[in-house]
């Protein structure tokens, strides 16, 4: 494959959330997989919806999760490219002026419906005189302008889906241009894509009739060799199966991190839900990348499960190496470095776990001893430092042998003693880590 350009194209109207977090990564990961170009484009035609915030939200979760594009693109910056396009396809008769106010279209739809007629646009202003335009406009009418189909079927081999066809017969003339001059979704973005060189339009199955519509205007602007291949990807549900939308707001980017999600958990979930792999943890979105064949992602529909999402965060920290996140342990203030990373991963749900477990290291941590005279005699026999993994073995060896206790009731009072905690990390890794003057305040029933 020559290097594929791919691009993801929110409408700046809300947050991302994790139904958009799929096709930004499927496209993301595509490109990462295939050493293509990722293009962020914002559809942002809908000047009474769209706003900068969102705009600038959405590159700052895009970021987060590790996607960073080759070439970000306004449609707002871009519109005289789509009049040049409407010229051109008025100039060749495809895109023709309608009067008809929406209220007029919806009896029409509504008398359709009545005689059991499907609410396909009937075409009545094509039949209009220059005459009876003129008149429409004096009355101060301002047109839209439908693109007219050819009634023909629309094929193409999907991508995701196989062979995909739509009849063009089926469908309105879909309106490219509103009545004030502003532009629809539909003919910017096939102007972009031709534009920008996009290869592979990767985006929800939401869009199949869409991609209908938009492969006959990429064929009327560039012929055919304009067409770009097309993958329609399955739709995250919830759980339960309903469809994802803006308004989950708790299922926004934002939100999940600051839930204390990590974004390799997002992404892994994401993109591994209803495809042909496991949901696994995975350690960078190049591994995620190799996983991902958009070839074989299920056709169901992929449920969003937030406990899945939990679980899998937690895999994903147990499995991140310290290298991975000294930074971010760093800046939490952690001071045990590497040996301590490793100690207690496997401890973490979330990062700020992490804090606990400084805590039990560092201090100050409030001791909880159940037996003093057994605290005691454990403390007498703490071996001196220099302590290894293998001082907590000889050490509760020695305890032992002195106490006659095994088991829990030797080693419970001590994790008590030491951490205050009843769970937590293997003490082998933790004692060297919490020193032995520590273990030693602590264990005579001192906070420290
Ligand atoms: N702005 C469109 C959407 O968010 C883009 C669809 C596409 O990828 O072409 O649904």
């Amino acid at each position: 494959m020559t290097a594929p350009v791919v691009r993801f194209a929110p409408s700046p109207t809300g947050r991302l959330h994790i139904g958009n977090a799929r096709p930004a990564l499927l496209n993301a990961l595509f490109a990462r997989r295939h050493g293509g170009r990722f293009i962020l484009r914002y559809d942002d035609t809908d000047l009474q919806r769209s706003r900068a915030e969102f705009a600038d939200a959405i590159a700052v979760d895009l970021a987060w999760l590790g996607v960073r594009p080759d070439l970000t693109a306004r449609q707002s910056d871009r519109v005289a490219l789509y009049d040049a396009a409407a010229e051109r396809l008025r100039a060749a008769g495809r895109l023709y002026p309608c009067y008809e106010t929406e209220d007029e279209l919806d009896r029409r739809r509504k008398r359709q419906a009545a005689r059991g007629l499907p609410p396909i646009y009937d075409r009545a202003a094509l039949r209009l005189t220059d005459e009876e335009k003129r008149d429409l406009e004096a009355q101060g009418r301002r047109p839209h302008w439908r693109f007219l189909l050819e009634h023909r079927s629309v094929a193409w081999d999907d991508l995701v889906r196989g062979p995909a066809h739509v009849e063009g017969a089926s469908l309105s003339d879909p309106v490219l241009v509103r009545h004030d001059g502003g532009y629809l979704y539909t003919l910017p973005s096939v102007v972009d894509d031709i534009d920008l060189g996009v290869t592979h339009v990767i985006r929800g199955e939401d869009h199949v009739t869409n991609t209908g519509v938009q492969i006959q205007i990429f064929e009327a602007l560039g012929g055919p060799e304009a067409v770009p291949l097309f993958g329609h990807h399955n739709l995250l549900t919830t759980a339960s199966g309903e469809g994802l939308s803006k308004r989950l707001g708790h299922l926004s980017l934002g939100s999940l991190r600051e839930r204390g999600m990590e974004p390799l958990a997002v992404a892994a979930l994401a993109v591994l839900v209803g495809s042909a792999e496991a949901v696994r943890p995975v350690r960078s979105l190049d591994e995620l990348a190799q996983l991902v064949d958009i070839a074989r992602l299920s056709r169901a529909p992929a449920r969003f499960d937030e406990a899945e999402l939990e679980a899998l965060n937690a895999k994903v920290l147990h499995g991140l190496d310290y290298a991975d996140l000294a930074d971010r342990l760093t800046a939490a203030g952690v001071t045990g470095g590497e040996a301590f990373w490793l100690a207690v991963r496997g401890n973490c749900a979330v990062f700020s776990d992490v804090a606990v477990w400084k805590g039990v290291v560092e201090g100050p941590c409030a001791p909880v001893i159940e037996d003093a005279a057994f605290a005691d005699a454990a403390a007498a026999l703490l071996p001196p430092e220099p302590w290894t993994d293998q001082t907590w073995g000889e050490w509760t060896k020695a305890v032992a042998q002195a106490t006659g206790r095994k088991g829990k009731p030797l080693f419970m009072p001590l994790r008590l003693a030491l951490t205050g905690l009843d769970h937590g990390p293997e003490l082998k890794a933790l004692l060297p880590l919490i020193g032995r003057p520590r273990a030693l305040a602590r264990l005579a029933g001192q906070a420290a």
